[in-house]
């Protein structure tokens, strides 16, 4: 059974792209990408910088566990899926949560 913890990891100081602190950025609540994989840059971004910068064209975080998976077609292959959430916008899952979700829903009809 695994943890759903976050690795502790250390915020990173101040966003690369506009140079805004972990607070006033958003990374130290909501988080920050690290382009590496795909430009070869180390330094972190805030998210607003990210998809300003398409680092992160998609990302998903999971409602019931807080999961996180930045690839569509991972996401599909691992079996997220999103649920509407009343009028408001879609809700993702990761292929555990949606299914007690689906269950949950299922006894509530
Ligand atoms: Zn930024
Ligand atoms: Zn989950």
């Amino acid at each position: 059974m695994e943890h759903n913890n976050f690795d502790i990891v250390e915020v990173p100081r101040r966003c690369a792209g506009c140079g805004r602190d972990a607070d006033s950025s958003g990374m130290r609540e909501v988080g920050w990408a690290i382009p590496v994989a795909s430009t070869g840059d180390a330094q972190a971004y805030c998210l607003g910088c990210a998809s300003v910068l398409r680092f992160l064209p998609w990302l998903a975080e999971c409602a019931g566990c807080g999961r996180e998976v930045d690839d569509e077609t991972e996401a599909e292959e691992k079996g997220w899926r999103f649920f509407r959430n009343g009028d408001r916008e879609l809700m993702p899952m990761c292929a555990d949560c949606a299914e007690l979700e689906v269950r949950r829903r299922e006894i509530a009809q």
